[in-house]
């Protein structure tokens, strides 16, 4: 639900908006995003504290697909050979993680093209970690935005919108994936719809999940995985420690990989407080 005020201020904040267009919203949307100065370049930011949003990933860290993500192998060992070194054998798309609009795009860009401007910016909170206790199908909707801007105020210019579930804490459980016997997932996505809402607001760059996907994990169709990496804006999974940001005011740091051409990847996700 909207809080009192809220649709208008949402109105005011997104006069082209088109709040629940369906189909016809996410085929609309994602225009085009217009070059303009990096948002920290707009006056100085300092911070006090840095958050870590990133999990420590295991060898058997959850993955959307089940089977582990990642093998390490020993290439050398420091009591043989005098040091240490691994060989990795990775999914792109395991532990924290960044989508880049090539992950779920015919000819979006990869990861290591994504402009370093664009990957330090504001971050806001949205919570719904209550509801989500109660319904592992939650998602968070354009009324959960149109909430979270009448609390706060208007979305930052060039902001990554993250959703909070308190999913996090079930990282090392059977809970982070919820699958049911039929092997169908239930944990917290965005709304096809909220993507579209948040493409209506042409600087909004990201999103981030404390869950396994940008959509919900019974979703079938990915739909938000198309309309919003389909628009060239990246995505963050598997995040850490949203509890710990503040609504908004945070700066995120997303340390996404550059390696040529790749879909996505681990990083070490960070937020200045
Ligand atoms: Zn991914």
């Amino acid at each position: 639900m909207c809080v009192p005020g809220c649709r208008e201020k949402v109105s005011q904040q997104l006069s082209r908006r088109r709040l629940v267009g369906g189909a016809a919203a996410v085929a609309s949307a994602g225009a085009a995003l217009t070059p303009r100065a990096p948002a920290f370049a707009r006056g100085p930011r300092s911070f006090t504290r840095v958050v870590d949003l990133t999990h420590t990933m295991p060898t058997d860290f959850p993955t959307y697909d089940g089977p582990p993500g990642i093998e390490l192998e020993r290439l050398v060992s420091f009591a043989d050979d005098g040091y240490n070194m691994f060989r990795w054998h990775i999914v792109e798309h395991t532990g924290t993680h960044m989508d880049a609009p090539s992950h779920f795009s015919a000819d979006g860009a990869s990861a290591d093209e994504i402009p370093i401007e664009d990957l330090v910016v504001p971050v806001v909170v949205i919570d719904i970690a209550e509801r989500a206790a109660a319904d592992p199908d939650t998602e968070l909707t354009p009324d959960d935005i149109g909430t979270w801007i009448a609390r706060h105020g208007a979305l930052p210019e060039g902001c990554c919108v993250a959703m909070h579930t308190g999913w996090d804490v079930h990282v090392t459980g059977p809970r982070f994936r919820n699958a049911d016997a039929d092997g169908v997932m239930h944990f917290p996505g965005f709304h096809p719809e909220a993507a579209a809402f948040l493409l209506e607001e042409a600087e909004i760059l990201g999103i981030a999940v404390d869950t396994l996907s940008l959509d919900r994990g019974s979703s079938t169709d990915f739909a938000t995985h198309y309309a919003w990496l389909g628009a060239g804006r990246w995505g963050v999974e598997c995040v850490a420690n949203l509890a710990a940001l503040p609504p908004t005011g945070a700066t995120l740091v997303v340390g996404a990989p550059k390696i040529q051409g790749v879909t996505g990847g681990i990083g070490r996700v960070l937020a200045l407080v």
